[in-house]
């Protein structure tokens, strides 16, 4: 199937983008441009052939570097499996409308803390993007009794005036030369492995079935997070997705990897606040145990004009990134910053500011090291994930932060923990203390659940 379904531009202010595989919906002035908008509309809009998941990750990239001077803007957007993905992010709003006459479902992307991702089958009746607060569609019915999509104001290419959009899939292909495409499903893709058998794929629920309604993806679902006002948003760590059992959530350990009391800026400020706050907490002299832990890593490091501490093999500011002379940078030494992102595959994102114990029941293990990493300074912290495949061991793997290195350890676990590293076509099977490092993008298959490492910007790897 080919299709160039309509899109229908509702009035207001802001701007609809239709290129490449995508509708962009941002909340901007038409008459204005800036090197932010650029770059988001590219971002949105590029052909990507291939990564599940790789717009939500250049996405979350994209706004974790730049969420103070990013609009609010919402996306549709191809995916590979022949089905729709849907960003919402600040105060853009997505209402599907599975059918002409059922209730839409609303998801706004300032009811989650960050980036709001789902996928959708191209069969639904319409999707219709809005930025202001207030519905321009009136909360009206959709379709032959209310709005509906028009032969002659569709629009086709390029950018018009707008607060709204709606997308109609289920409508007849304009005959036209418009552009927007929904591609063929992927040919039959190799069956899923059972768990525990070693071979790997990046999805823990895809069903067997060649053409899955809703392609899983490593997708960051926040949409459960009650709402804040934008300016009490803690960013970081992200907590999210409505599909979770309940004993997963509860098992989180979300609240002890990053003290989020005094975080309330962008998620850069974040990352470079928080080790800041634990170096400036009190330690305490009575348990050595609780100031070991709290103690902070001391780190070599390259200082950019900002006075971020980076990596000094990083040509550019992993928190404002602006570039690093290394002629002239001075190598200082500092607390370490947070180094990057773990993404499970619900959607659950922790920050990786020290060593991380990941398995379906990892406490255990982490109160017999006195919660203390493995260098013997700062805090190990359990990841609790729930896995039914069996294939999981209580305490799986384990991430360590050797200087400026995410390593992934296995510790023991009786399936073996694999990671397959950005761009290699395989994955790597580790077993009892075999090692990995970690770069930016990298998967780890953990019992039967993925997990993705991501960081802001550095890719190390890229600069060896
Ligand atoms: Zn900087």
């Amino acid at each position: 199937m080919t299709a160039k379904h309509p899109v229908s531009v509702l009035p207001g202010r802001g701007v609809a983008l239709r290129r490449g595989p995508s509708l962009l919906l941002v909340d901007a002035d038409p008459m204005r441009t800036s090197a932010t908008l650029t770059e988001l509309a590219q971002l949105a809009t590029e052909s990507l052939d291939g990564v599940e998941g790789s717009r939500l990750r250049s996405l979350t990239k994209w706004l974790l570097a730049n969420e103070d001077s990013s609009p609010d803007f919402a996306v549709i957007s191809s995916d590979r499996h022949g089905g729709l993905e849907v960003f919402a992010y600040g105060a853009a709003t997505v209402r599907v409308y599975v059918t002409e006459f059922a209730t839409p479902e609303v998801i706004r992307g300032a009811d989650a803390g960050f980036l709001v991702q789902r996928s959708y089958p191209s069969t639904i009746f319409a999707l219709a993007l809005t930025i202001d607060a207030i519905d321009p569609l009136a909360g009206g019915p959709i379709g032959a009794t209310g709005i509906a999509p028009s032969e002659i104001f569709s629009l086709e290419k390029g950018s018009a005036p707008g607060a709204g959009m709606v997308l109609w899939p289920s409508a007849s292909p304009s005959t036209d030369s418009a552009v927007y495409t929904i591609p063929e499903p992927p040919p039959v893709a190799t069956p899923e492995p059972t768990a525990g058998d070693g071979v790997l794929v990046g999805s823990a629920t895809a069903p067997a079935d060649a053409t899955p309604l809703v392609p899983p993806t490593f997708a960051v679902r926040l949409d459960d997070v009650p709402p804040l006002p934008r300016s009490a948003r803690t960013p970081l760590p992200i907590v999210g997705g409505p599909r979770k059992p309940a004993a997963f959530r509860q098992g989180i350990a979300e609240p002890t990897l990053v003290p989020p009391r005094d975080v309330v800026g962008p998620a850069d400020a974040a990352l470079s606040s928080a080790p800041t706050d634990v170096a400036n907490r009190p330690v305490s002299a009575v348990n050595p145990k609780v100031a070991l832990r709290d103690q902070q890593l001391q780190i070599n490091g390259l200082l950019c004009a900002n006075g971020h501490i980076n990596d000094p093999r990083l040509p550019v500011c992993t928190r404002c990134g602006i570039r690093i002379d290394r002629m002239t940078g001075a190598l200082v030494q500092g607390p370490r910053p947070p180094l990057g992102l773990l993404v499970i595959d619900d959607g659950t994102t922790f920050v990786v500011a020290g060593d991380l114990l990941i398995g379906r029941d990892p406490e255990p293990m982490v109160a017999s090291r006195g919660g203390i990493a493995s260098v013997g300074i700062g805090p190990l912290d359990p990841i609790r994930i729930n896995d039914t495949s069996g294939s999981m061991s209580r305490a799986h793997c384990e991430l360590r932060l050797v200087d400026w290195e995410v390593r992934v350890v296995d510790t023991g676990s009786v399936n073996g923990t694999y990671v397959r590293l950005p761009r290699a076509p395989g994955w790597i099977t580790l077993r009892r203390g075999q090692e990995a490092v970690l770069y930016p993008g990298s998967q780890l298959r953990v019992g039967s659940r993925s997990l993705l490492f991501e960081a802001p910007h550095g890719r190390i790897s890229d600069v060896r």
